[in-house]
Formats: C-alpha cells, structure tokens, sequence
C-alpha cells in the first residue's frame, strides 16, 4: 500500500453559495476561529462575499482607466481611499486606481496625510471629495461599521476588520490611528521613506 501524502481540500462555497478556490484544512480551521465562516456538511461557507471585491474593482478600472489617482502615473491596484481598516468600503465612492508605489507607501494612512506627507495634488473628484470631508467620512465609516451585518463585507480584509470592530479589538487592525495624532511619524527626507514608528 503506498501512503499517500496528498493534503484533502476543503470546498469553500461564499455566503451566496458560489464555489471559491478549495484550501487547506488549516485554512479552514483559522477561518472557523476568527468567525469569518462557519462549515456546513463538509463544507466552509464564509459568511462574506469576497466575489463582490473582483466586481468592484473592474468597475473603477473601467472608470478610471489605469492611471494612479494620486501621482498619475500607470497603475492598476484597486485603492480604498478610506481605508478598509477605518471602515472605508470597497465600492465606487471610496475606491480609485492608483500605482503599487503610492498604494504601499500610504499604507492605512488617512487621504490626508498622505497628501501632507508628499504634496501630492490629486484631482481625481472621489479623492477630492472624501478629503474635503474627511472627518465626516470617517464618522459615517465608523457608524456604518457598527450598523452593518457581516455578510455586508466583500473582502476578507473587510471582513476582518469587521470582526475585530465587533470584538473591541480594531486598534490591534489599526497600527498607525493618528490617535493619538501623527506624532508617530518620523519624518524622513523623502516623503515615501517616512515610517512609523511604533
Ligand atoms: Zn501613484
């Protein structure tokens, strides 16, 4: 008899029953542990929607076309202009394409800082207006957080973020808060190597 060393996969199913890609039983396991799905007859079912994510972010491509909101230079990252980890959704009103450079020197870090940090002039209308009212968006970002259900999230980081909120627990999830503000930052030469410091 030879032993076969092939790992069983579990089927993964969204909270719309779509078929996702199987994975781990480790995987489902971790899934299980932070409520993020439950498992029915064999089963993991993910009480989100991440299929809504891929959706979203060929709407803005088609909108926006694959320039970087911010430098306006090529890019094609989906980029949430409220972060995720601040309650930001993945839709139309909060999402712009932007350039792996920009998207991953910003980080989590509120639209306006980052705009303080490089003197960066965006004009792209979404960016505009959530930086006009930035304050606002963060409240209704925070109530929405509180109000909505679970299935509302369309990626997992969205819906980790909602289970950390809902568990007391989101500060862990928001390593650079400016609360207390911005201090945190040592500024650096170039506005791309600044850091936080913890
Ligand atoms: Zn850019």
């Amino acid at each position: 008899m030879t032993e076969t060393s092939m790992v069983e996969l579990i089927p993964v199913v969204d909270l719309g029953g779509r078929p996702l890609s199987p994975c781990s039983p480790e995987k489902a396991q971790q899934n299980l542990e932070d409520g993020l799905a439950t498992m029915e007859r064999g089963i993991l079912r993910l009480n989100y929607r991440p299929l809504g994510y891929r959706h979203v972010h060929r709407l803005v491509r088609r909108r926006d076309g694959l320039i970087c909101a911010w430098c306006h230079q090529p890019g094609s990252t989906l980029e949430h202009v409220l972060p995720i980890c601040w309650g930001g959704r993945t839709s139309l009103d909060n999402c712009v394409i932007a350039c792996r450079s920009c998207n991953h020197s910003r980080n989590n870090a509120l639209p306006s800082l980052f705009v303080s940090w490089t003197g960066m002039r965006p004009t792209h209308p979404v960016v505009l207006k959530i930086l006009k009212h930035e304050a606002h968006a963060l409240q209704t970002a925070e109530q929405s957080l509180k109000n909505r259900p679970l299935s509302s999230c369309i990626s997992k980081e969205e819906a980790q973020i909602w289970v950390a909120y809902h568990q007391g627990d989101i500060e862990r999830i928001r390593p650079n808060a400016p609360n207390p503000p911005f201090s945190r930052y040592r500024p650096q030469a170039d506005p791309f190597m600044q850091v936080f410091v913890p």
